[in-house]
């Protein structure tokens, strides 16, 4: 009887990944891996400070090699194995992604107790934009929404994401 890697095997391999971030300094100590059909088919380490890039966490990075290699915007019957929770910015890539389950071995709270603390985040998106700490202005929406009615005067949908189903 075939055998597939295990849950463990797979966290254990997000784990190697994050103290391979940790060790060749490319950024702080997270890895992910992608799976599908009880394979890897991605992997991702943080590489913040190697590519200048605050948005190359390691969950982002894995979605983007996965992506990439399976020439697809999403991955609905992929997994993610993260090593740590996945703060605001990758769990809101993993929605749009369509991965079907996240994995993670640290959660938020062992985060911030490490330095990596995203209760700013998550406080921000619960307050009125006009509460918020980041100065949000909505500026010639008239204009913008033109844009919009292009789009639905061609008989577009906005179905090609899950999340616009349900934002309604
Ligand atoms: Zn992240």
């Amino acid at each position: 009887m075939p055998t597939h890697p295990s849950e463990e095997e797979f966290m254990r391999r997000a784990i190697s990944l994050s103290q391979q971030a940790m060790a060749t300094g490319s950024g702080p100590p997270f890895g992910a891996v992608i799976v599908r059909g009880g394979r890897i088919v991605a992997e991702g380490l943080n590489c913040v400070h190697a590519n200048h890039d605050p948005t190359a966490h390691a969950e982002i990075v894995a979605i983007r090699k996965a992506c990439q290699s399976l020439s697809s915007p999403f991955l609905e019957d992929c997994a993610i194995y993260s090593s740590s929770e996945p703060c605001p910015m990758c769990l809101s890539a993993i929605h749009w992604s369509r991965i079907s389950a996240i994995y993670y071995s640290t959660d938020r709270e062992a985060a911030a107790r490490a330095g990596f603390d995203d209760a700013l985040l998550y406080a921000e998106l619960q307050r009125p934009i006009a509460l918020r700490q980041l100065s949000m202005s909505q500026v010639l929406p008239c204009e913008g929404q033109r844009t919009f009615d292009l789009w639905a005067a061609n008989g577009h949908m906005a179905v090609q994401t899950r999340l616009a189903s349900v934002a309604g």
